[in-house]
């Protein structure tokens, strides 16, 4: 833990080298740790003798930066980016280096070291998110980011562990035929004195806070035992789909995992669904596209999640392994209004089925929204119009009562 420095305003530095894991991936880990030791020969030089500097892990510096306030401490992080933009050069290679800065001011931003250095590490992971190569101070939202993560962090660990996040099912209806097509699994939290937390929220917690493969593994584990379960109680889902993070992807035994779980649970790999959002592809990473086309392989289908969100390319379509596209709720909430959701609507059903992808649409609240889906040729609705994501218990009344499924 830092030190802090006297009573004065200072500031706390988070720096992370973007893309670092491309250059230990292409250039070996030795040549890695060099390149490391070069950005911090890098950050030292341009910093003053009573700056504080260490590495806090992997790829990630701190410096704490005496007597500053917000336009100091601004005017040194544009000092650090122009400083790098200078190559380094690691076995005989070039390398223009982009850092990821995250600042947080004392006392504004906190009491301590521990309460700076995590509203410093969310500015920071905002800045990556926002753009490559910049500097953001800590503001409102990250303050709320950074006081989740301290939090909730912990309180997701023990209710992780305690069993006490259950997964709660909405169902996907085939439009043409009006049968159950599947079901995706959606995980809720309610904390015994925090409550309800939303998914929006502790899954940005549990990614920060490197909680997420252990929920990925959970709701896939949950998910096939839950498919044996209806199985069991003449109920057949022919499907779950199960939500999983960019980190899960990174992870190289995610395929061998999968298998596991549906060989455990005898379940056949064609009913189970993996979502993935449009950031796990931006990387193109290889490990990722590695993974994927392993669990493509062991017949587990691929869904891209609220499709239209992010920046896929149409090119990057063709060359995944993926089984269904879910086109994003912000695209059927304008259906009947708006020319231009319809438009893109209209054009993804189309690719979807030319490039033999079932496609999805999530969001449907309404009966007219389903009859346009049904003239655009759209396959699948999922939406409040059949029901809210329920209970397993709930899911097996409802389909009794509304579907032609049962047995
Ligand atoms: P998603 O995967 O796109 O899930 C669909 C979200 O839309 C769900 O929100 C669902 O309740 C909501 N929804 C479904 N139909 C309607 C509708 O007709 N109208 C409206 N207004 N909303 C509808 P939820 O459950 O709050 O989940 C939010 C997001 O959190 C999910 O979006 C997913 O990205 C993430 N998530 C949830 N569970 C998990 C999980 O176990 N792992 C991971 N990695 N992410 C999860
Ligand atoms: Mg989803
Ligand atoms: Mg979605």
């Amino acid at each position: 833990m830092i030190d802090l420095p006297g009573d004065n305003s200072f500031s706390i530095f988070m720096i992370d080298i973007d893309r670092f894991r491309d250059i230990n991936d292409t250039l070996g880990h030795m040549n890695g740790d060099a390149f490391l030791r070069a950005i911090a020969d890098r950050l030292k030089s341009l910093s003053q003798s009573n700056y504080i500097l260490s590495r806090s892990g992997g790829d990630e510096f701190v410096i704490v930066m005496p007597d500053s306030n917000e336009a100091s401490a601004v005017s040194f992080a544009r000092s650090l980016i122009k400083g790098m933009q200078e190559p380094v050069e690691i076995a005989g290679n070039l390398l223009v280096v982009s850092l990821g800065i995250g600042i947080s001011i004392f006392p504004e931003n906190g009491p301590d070291g521990q309460s700076l250095l995590s509203h410093a590490e969310s500015a920071m992971r905002r800045c990556k998110k926002e753009a490559r190569g910049s500097f953001c101070v800590s503001s409102t939202a990250d303050n709320r980011a950074a006081q989740d993560r301290l939090l909730l962090g912990s309180a997701l660990r023990d209710s992780l562990a305690r069993g006490l996040l259950n997964l709660h099912y909405q169902p996907q209806v085939d439009i043409r035929t009006g049968r159950l097509y599947g079901a995706e699994a959606l995980s809720r939290w309610n904390h015994p004195t925090l409550g309800n937390i939303y998914p929006s929220r502790f899954i940005a917690v549990a990614e920060d806070t490197g909680q997420i493969e252990t929920i990925g593994t959970w709701s896939l584990e949950e998910a096939v035992g839950q498919l044996v379960k209806w199985d069991g109680a003449g109920l057949h889902v022919p499907a779950v789909s199960v939500n999983l993070s960019a980190a899960h992807f990174r992870n190289r035994d995610l395929p061998a995992l999968i298998e596991r779980i549906l060989r455990e649970h005898d379940i056949q790999p064609q009913r189970l669904t993996v979502e993935i959002t449009e950031s796990v592809m931006m990387g193109e990473n290889e490990d990722t596209m590695t993974g994927l086309a392993a669990i493509h392989n062991l017949g587990v289908g691929l869904s891209m999640d609220d499709f239209g969100t992010g920046y896929s390319s149409l090119s990057r379509l063709t060359r995944l392994p993926l089984t269904e596209i879910k086109i994003d709720r912000s695209f059927i909430m304008n259906l009947e209004h708006d020319a231009n959701a319809q438009a893109v609507t209209t054009a993804v059903i189309g690719i979807g089925n030319r490039l033999k992808m079932t496609v999805v649409t999530e969001g449907v609240e309404t009966e007219s929204q389903l009859e346009l889906l049904e003239g655009l040729n759209c396959d699948v609705a999922q939406g409040y119009l059949f029901a809210r994501p329920m209970t397993p218990d709930d899911m097996l009344a409802w389909a009794r009562q509304k579907m032609k499924i049962t047995q």
